[in-house]
């Protein structure tokens, strides 16, 4: 059996977007102990890598050792037990997983459900909270990948704080990649994953828990059933307190290396710059689309500039479209998922995907293959044109 040897894909589906190659370079140093004291070292400096991304001071933040998934469950098994109600808003695949981790938990769901597509409702939330005033926390996707679509995550903490609710945030796809701020916002349990904006390699998925989090978990009448994502042992390994970390799983030391490093990366940009850098390649590819003659599936202000959904248009083999890009430019586009499969493509521009040379390649090879797959283009060369048009104005 050969090595296994990848090809050298660009990645603009909905995750993972492609990997910096100082990433990738990280990842390759030398494997040491988790328990190494230099290893200790990257740990702390992580937590507080995290709290610069996340913007919070919250004590407890880390990266969870799985994907986005573990990530979500870990919020969902340690705040919610048997017996509570969780209002879950769902506007696409990812509520609908906020729903399973609920009924898991053995507690009951609330659901708030808007069109796929659309931002969650604010109004429908308001009327859920009058419904079930003893609910115990609020569950939403801040960035939905699966459609597209932004919710205002800001107004629904406000709620949720005013009707002393706790709040679960989905930040797989907003982190690093649109305005986020979980201390300013009163956010109490977050997650979020490597690999979409952080453009990190797949596999670790940050977390952070307010104080008012941690006493609740403090404070459960039962163990979290899950021995894996209880935080109140994770903590001992990545709190060290009074000097000794007390071994609960190894850690995926060279994942974390990586994962440091696209932080660093983060930092050196700055946060404010990176949302600005997505925002405005995303009007640039927006541009190019439309100049196509293609369109987008969500509103204009509840978009995410770093996950757009397009219409396939009438008449079009959106796969044929996919797997020609593939073969013939090493371009990953992503499918419609669930109510969307078929109806959309997803086009990603997040964290080292969100560039200019990104865009024109993208626009110039759905230019080309699309006539082959059933759509005529009006005017050739209109897309890259007016992607340029937008990010070079003079
Ligand atoms: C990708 C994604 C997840 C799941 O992350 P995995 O790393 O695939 O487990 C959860 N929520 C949202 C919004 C996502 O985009």
């Amino acid at each position: 059996m050969p090595s296994f040897n990848p090809p050298l894909r660009v990645l603009m589906g909905p995750g993972p977007s492609d990997v910096h190659p100082r990433v990738l370079a990280a990842m390759a140093r030398p494997c040491i102990g988790h328990l190494d004291p230099v290893f200790q070292q990257l740990m702390e400096e992580m937590k507080d890598l995290l709290r610069y991304a996340f913007r919070t001071k919250n004590r407890l933040t880390m990266p969870a050792s799985g994907p986005g998934s573990v990530g979500m469950e870990t919020c969902f098994v340690n705040l919610v037990e048997p017996g509570d109600t969780v209002i879950v808003c769902q506007n696409g695949v990812f509520g609908g997983r906020m729903k399973e981790n609920v009924e898991r938990c053995g507690a009951t769901a609330v659901m708030v459900t808007d069109d796929w597509g659309r931002a969650v409702d604010l109004n429908k939330v308001r009327d859920a909270i009058k419904a079930n005033p003893k609910a115990k926390v609020i569950a939403f996707v801040h960035a939905e990948t699966s459609t597209g679509a932004r919710s205002d995550a800001e107004a629904i903490c406000k709620m949720a704080k005013a009707a002393g609710m706790l709040t679960i945030v989905d930040a797989v796809t907003s982190l690093g990649g649109i305005p986020l701020e979980v201390d300013a916002w009163g956010i109490d349990a977050i997650y979020s994953g490597s690999q979409k904006c952080l453009s990190c390699a797949p596999g670790l998925s940050p977390v952070s828990f307010s104080a008012r989090a941690e006493e609740v978990i403090k404070g459960r009448n039962r163990k979290v059933q899950s021995w894996f994502m209880d935080m109140s042992l994770i903590m001992n390994y990545w709190e060290a307190k009074g000097g000794a970390r007390t071994y609960h799983h190894t850690a995926p030391v060279n994942a974390l290396y990586g994962l440091h490093e696209s932080l660093v990366i983060l930092q050196e940009e700055g946060l404010e710059k990176s949302w600005e850098r997505h925002k405005k390649n995303h009007l640039a590819l927006r541009a190019g689309l439309e100049a196509m003659g293609l369109e987008l599936l969500v509103p204009e202000n509840e978009r995410l500039p770093q996950l757009n959904a397009i219409k396939v248009p009438a008449g079009v083999d959106e796969a044929a479209v996919r797997k020609r890009l593939l073969a013939d430019y090493n371009l990953e586009i992503g499918a419609g998922l669930g109510a969307l499969a078929g109806k959309v493509w997803r086009i990603g521009l997040m964290g080292s995907s969100s560039t200019t040379n990104h865009i024109t390649l993208c626009l110039a090879a759905l230019e080309s293959v699309l006539p082959g797959a059933g759509m005529k283009i009006a005017r050739p060369g209109a897309a890259v044109a007016a992607a340029r048009a937008a990010l070079y104005p003079n």
